[in-house]
C-alpha cells in the first residue's frame, strides 16, 4: 500500500514529533536556515523532492536521520532522537547539526532527487501508515499553468534567483492598484458583510449585474437569474457539475483556459477541442466546430476575449457560432471575463445577446477588469430560453445552495465597480499601460527570427509561435522550462492550454515595460541558440 515517498515520511515525522509546518519553518530560522512555506509544502505534498542541504534542515528540525529521511530504507528510525522530537524545542536541540552533509548531485536539474526507498522508518514498531491517493476523478485532469515548470520556478526562486515572472494574468503584483474607492467601499461595508447572503448573492450587486448584462443587449436576465461566485472559477466548475453526464460531450476551444477542459473532464463529461485558427487571427473554426458536434454534444463554450489569444470575436463570428448552437440545440457557455479589456477601439459584443431563442450562460467578474482578482467575485447570468432548461437551473440552484453563498465583503463592491468610470479603460488606450505594454512585447516578438505572433486585442495575453523549422519544438514544457532555467524567464507553454501543435507558448505582458525589455532581450539571446 505505501508508496515509501520522501513526501510519506516528512509527514510522518512531523506526526510522531507533532511538529506543523510553521513549527518547521520557525525552527529551520532559529537555526539560520531559511525554509520557505511554498517550498515545504511542495515537499509534503511530493509534488517537489528536496535538495540534499533541505533534507538536512528538516532532518534536523524533526530530530530523525537525514539517511532515513531521504532514502527511507537505510535505517529504522532510532527510537531515542523521535521521542527527544516530541516537543519542537527538543528537536531542536537534538539536531546534530550539518553532520554528512550532502551536496546536490550534479544533474539536468542542479538538483538531488531522491530515490524512492522502503521507507521502513517506523516500521520497528509495527505500524504502517495508510497512504492516500487522489481520487481517480482527477486521472485526466490537466491544470498545467500552475504545473512542474511553476514548481521548479518556485524552487529557484527559493534558492535565491530572480524570476522575470511572464506567466499568470494577476494584474495586482504588477501595480495595477485597485481604485481606491472600491477599497474603501469594501471597508465601509465591512460589517454588514458577516453572515451569509442569499446564496446567489446580495440584492444590490445582483441588481447592478443585471443592470449591466442590460447594456450588453443579454436578453431575459432577472435579478435570479444571476449568481454570484468566488471568481467565475467557483462557477464554471458549479455550472459544468450541474451540467454533464458520463457519455456527454461539450465544445471546449483549442487553445482554451483550462479550467474549462478541466471542470467538464471533472465533471464526469468529456470536453471536445474545436479548433482556433491561428491564420484567421485565432478565432474560432466554423467548419471544425461542426465537424466536431456528435449526437452526445450539449453545449459549446465561447471564451470571448480569448484568453491565451488575446483574440476578439467580431460578431459575424459569433453569429456562426450561435447559427451552429441553435442547429444541434446546444447550450451556450459563454465567458466574457475580459469583456472590459478590449483595445484598438474595439466593442465586445456578448454572444448571447445573438441568442434570444437558446440558453445561455455568460460568465464575468471583477478580477480583471477591476484588477481585484484576489477578492474572488464573479458571477453567472442565465439567459435567453430558460424554459428548457427548467431542471438544469434546479440542478444549479441546489449546488448553488450547497456552498451557502460566495464571500459577501466582495459582493459588496460590484454596484460601485459596475457603476460610473471605468477607470481602467484609462489603460486601453495609446499611452495607457496595458495598450503600451502590449505594443511594446508584440514588436519585440514580431522581430524575433523564428517567431510568428499575432496581435491581440483584448485582455492581456498573447500566444508566439515558434518556427517548426528552425526550433524543432517536440516538448513545450522542456522549452518552457529551459527558457526559465537559462535565462531566469518563466513563460506557459501551449500544451497547457490544450493546443496540441507544439511551439507554442503565453506570455503575460501585464509586467512594466522595463521588466518586459529584459524579457525580450532574454528571450531573444535564448531562441538565438536554442533547438531541440
Ligand atoms: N476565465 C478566464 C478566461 C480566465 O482567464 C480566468 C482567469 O484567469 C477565469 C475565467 C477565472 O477568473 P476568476 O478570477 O473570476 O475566477
Amino acid at each position: 500500500m505505501s508508496q515509501n515517498l520522501f513526501s510519506d515520511r516528512l509527514a510522518e515525522a512531523m506526526e510522531k514529533s507533532d511538529l506543523r509546518q510553521s513549527d518547521l519553518i520557525r525552527i529551520a530560522a532559529e537555526q539560520g536556515h531559511k525554509l520557505g512555506k511554498s517550498q515545504l509544502s511542495q515537499y509534503l505534498s511530493g509534488k517537489v523532492t528536496p535538495r540534499a542541504q533541505a533534507v538536512v534542515i528538516l532532518a534536523q528540525a524533526l530530530g530523525v536521520s537525514e539517511e532515513w529521511l531521504a532514502e527511507g530504507e537505510a535505517a529504522s528510525q532510532p527510537e531515542a532522537a523521535a521521542q527527544e522530537a516530541a516537543t519542537p524545542d527538543a528537536a531542536a536541540q537534538s539536531a546534530p547539526r550539518g553532520e554528512s552533509r550532502q551536496e546536490p548531485e550534479e544533474g539536468s536539474k542542479g538538483t538531488k532527487t531522491m530515490r524512492k526507498g522502503t521507507a521502513t522508518g517506523r516500521q520497528g514498531e509495527g505500524s504502517s501508515m495508510r497512504q492516500f491517493t487522489k481520487s481517480h476523478k482527477l486521472d485526466n485532469v490537466l491544470y498545467d499553468i500552475r504545473g512542474p515548470v511553476l514548481d521548479e520556478a518556485y524552487r529557484m526562486e527559493d534558492q535565491g534567483i530572480h524570476v522575470l515572472k511572464l506567466n499568470i494574468g494577476n494584474p495586482a503584483p504588477f501595480g495595477f492598484r485597485t481604485p481606491d474607492e472600491v477599497v474603501k467601499d469594501m471597508q465601509d461595508q465591512l460589517t454588514e458583510c458577516e453572515g451569509y447572503s442569499n446564496s446567489r448573492g446580495l440584492f444590490t450587486a445582483r441588481k447592478a449585474i443585471m443592470q449591466y448584462d442590460q447594456l450588453k443587449g443579454i436578453p431575459n436576465v432577472d435579478v435570479e437569474d444571476i449568481y454570484t461566485g468566488n471568481g467565475a472559477s467557483e462557477l464554471i466548475q458549479l455550472a459544468m457539475n450541474a451540467f454533464m453526464d458520463e457519455g456527454d460531450e461539450i465544445l471546449v476551444p483549442s487553445p482554451d483556459y483550462p479550467l474549462w477542459t478541466a471542470c467538464a473532464t471533472l465533471a464526469g463529461g468529456t470536453a471536445v477541442h474545436y479548433v482556433c485558427d491561428e491564420q484567421a487571427n485565432w478565432y474560432p473554426d466554423i467548419d471544425d466546430i461542426k465537424s466536431k458536434v456528435t449526437p452526445r454534444t450539449k453545449g459549446i463554450v465561447v471564451i470571448n476575449p480569448n484568453n491565451p489569444t488575446g483574440a476578439l470575436y467580431p460578431r459575424e463570428v459569433l453569429q456562426e457560432i450561435v447559427d451552429v448552437a441553435r442547429e444541434h440545440q446546444l447550450v451556450i457557455f459563454a465567458d466574457e471575463i475580459y469583456d472590459r479589456l478590449v483595445m484598438d477601439g474595439k466593442k465586445h459584443v456578448s454572444i448571447a445577446s445573438l441568442a434570444p431563442d437558446l440558453f445561455c450562460i455568460t460568465f464575468n467578474g471583477l478580477s480583471k477588469s477591476h484588477m481585484v482578482a484576489g477578492y474572488r467575485i464573479g458571477w453567472m447570468s442565465l439567459s435567453g430560453n430558460k424554459r428548457i432548461a427548467k431542471d438544469l437551473i434546479d440542478g444549479i440552484n441546489m449546488l448553488s445552495n450547497m456552498r451557502l453563498c460566495s464571500n459577501v465583503p466582495a459582493q459588496s463592491i460590484v454596484q460601485t465597480c459596475l457603476g460610473g468610470i471605468q477607470r481602467s479603460q484609462q489603460l486601453l488606450k495609446p499611452g495607457g499601460r496595458i495598450y503600451e505594454q502590449r505594443e511594446y512585447v508584440y514588436d519585440r516578438l514580431s522581430h524575433m527570427d523564428g517567431v510568428t505572433v499575432t496581435k491581440p486585442e483584448a485582455a492581456f495575453y498573447i500566444f508566439p509561435r515558434l518556427d517548426p523549422d528552425k526550433f524543432h519544438i517536440t516538448d513545450d514544457d522542456q522549452f518552457a522550462l529551459d527558457l526559465l532555467k537559462d535565462k531566469h524567464v518563466l513563460v506557459t507553454a501551449g500544451k497547457g492550454f490544450n493546443w496540441e501543435t507544439p511551439g507554442y507558448f503565453r506570455i503575460v505582458y501585464l509586467p512594466r515595460k522595463h521588466t518586459l525589455h529584459d524579457a525580450m532581450d532574454a528571450l531573444e539571446d535564448f531562441l538565438s541558440y536554442y533547438h531541440q
